[in-house]
């Protein structure tokens, strides 16, 4: 594809903005057909003139396409669009998030390896890596959230990988990216932490010296509740044994997603500003509330990581999370269900707001002392912000708690 070899649409000697990388990172400036957008190809193997040619993409290992399960075009755009929007060197895409984690650790590790990974962290990735690696023999060690000194106590000669997400959730704990980015260092180990809360417009974690990078693009960088994607970025020597697995795991996008993708990110920097206003917003209002006791949200200064999420963190993302005081289970819910604008669903990132009572919606099978082991509390609520009106949010918060 000579096209999307052409000239890059920001020349290198200057460093565009963010928002301009959202719109113009990654493409090349003059498209097929004089297309202004990427196009979508229906297409599932890509051919050759002839066996000179095939010789020619085999040995210089050009950049085009061969078979649909490797790459295709509009992916491949979309794969630089967020290597530069993390400020990466290369970036491989997902089917889903649990692709890209699955995939990345599969990647990573063999029998007898060790991972150690923070416990605030998404259930099926936790899932993962305890019942199915662990089938393979590869064992992992679940550290309380931050503790460093904790972390680095449980690395050894066997460890492979660090694991985190920052912020975690529903706690919203904000990993001290240097700190953790500087153990794997100091130990040779590689270090991953899945971003997907913060997205490359709040905090960009290879800047600190994390190894790799990983989203949920079905979140904010989707944005639209309309597509399941999942990435992970960072240089290109962590990043193409990854690319490689996918391969024979066969889990890419289809180009139709790629272009959502594509097409969502074009408004990503306007869309996180209005989240991150939204989710700061409620978490302020709901702090002075007389019906709530504690909230969760990393640009409060009553949050135990506050300073670093202040010192590292653009925004603090449209997340939200509370606790109702002298609530049960049943008193929860009726918050949960007395509220208008959000849907209730899992989910986050995208333009409606969602609301979840995590013990009835994403923690149903785990039983009580599980759900404690964790912090999962029978009176939290959990709320992703969307794009609605602020003060319409507020307003509707308002009425659900003297409900
Ligand atoms: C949603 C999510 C995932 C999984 O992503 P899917 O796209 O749903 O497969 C992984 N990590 C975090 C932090 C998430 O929020």
């Amino acid at each position: 594809m000579a096209d999307s070899e052409g000239p890059r649409s920001l020349p290198d000697s200057e460093t565009p903005r963010f928002g301009t990388l959202c719109v113009h990172g990654g493409e090349a400036r003059f498209k097929p057909c004089h297309s202004i957008t990427d196009p979508v190809f229906f297409t599932a193997t890509y051919t050759f003139e002839n066996t000179a040619a095939v010789l020619e993409y085999v040995e210089k290992k050009l950049p085009r396409d061969e078979y649909g399960r490797y790459s295709n075009p509009t992916e491949r755009v979309l794969e630089q669009k967020l290597a530069a929007l993390e400020g990466g060197e290369s970036a491989v895409t997902f089917t889903t998030g649990m692709a890209a984690v699955t995939c990345y650790l599969m990647s990573k590790v063999q029998s007898g390896d060790e991972i150690i990974l923070f416990d605030e962290c998404y259930h099926r990735s936790r899932e993962f890596c305890k019942k199915v690696l662990g089938k393979f023999g590869v064992v992992t060690h679940q550290i309380p959230a931050c503790d460093y000194e904790k972390m680095e106590a449980a690395i050894n000669s066997r460890t492979k990988l660090l694991i985190s997400e920052s912020p975690t959730n529903p706690h919203l704990s904000v990993v001290d990216l240097e700190r953790f980015a500087a153990l794997g260092k100091k130990y040779g180990v590689e270090t991953m932490i899945d971003a997907t809360l913060a997205t490359p417009y709040n905090v960009r974690p290879l800047e600190y010296g994390v190894d790799c990078v990983l989203h949920s693009c079905t979140k904010y960088l989707g944005g639209h509740n309309d597509l399941l994607a999942g990435a992970v970025i960072g240089r290109a020597e962590v990043i193409e044994p990854v690319r490689k697995l996918r391969g024979v795991m066969g889990v890419n996008l289809t180009s139709q997603t790629a272009y959502l993708l594509l097409r969502g990110l074009k408004t990503f920097e306007l869309r996180m500003e209005r989240h991150n206003q939204n989710g700061l917003a409620l978490a302020q209002f709901l702090e002075q509330h007389p019906r709530v006791q504690k909230v969760y949200y990393p640009g409060l200064p009553s949050h135990r990581d506050y300073e670093i999420a202040r010192r590292t963190m653009r925004g603090y993302g449209g997340l939200v999370t509370f606790l109702v005081r002298d609530a049960d289970a049943e008193a929860t819910a009726r918050i949960v269900d007395a509220v208008r604008i959000p849907h209730i669903g899992p989910s986050l990132g995208g333009a409606e707001s969602l609301i979840e009572q995590p013990i009835v919606m994403s923690y149903h099978d785990f039983t009580m002392d599980q759900r404690r082991a964790i912090g999962i509390l029978d009176n939290m609520i959990r709320v992703a912000c969307g794009l609605e009106d602020t003060a319409d949010l507020i307003a509707d918060f308002a009425q659900a708690l003297d409900h």
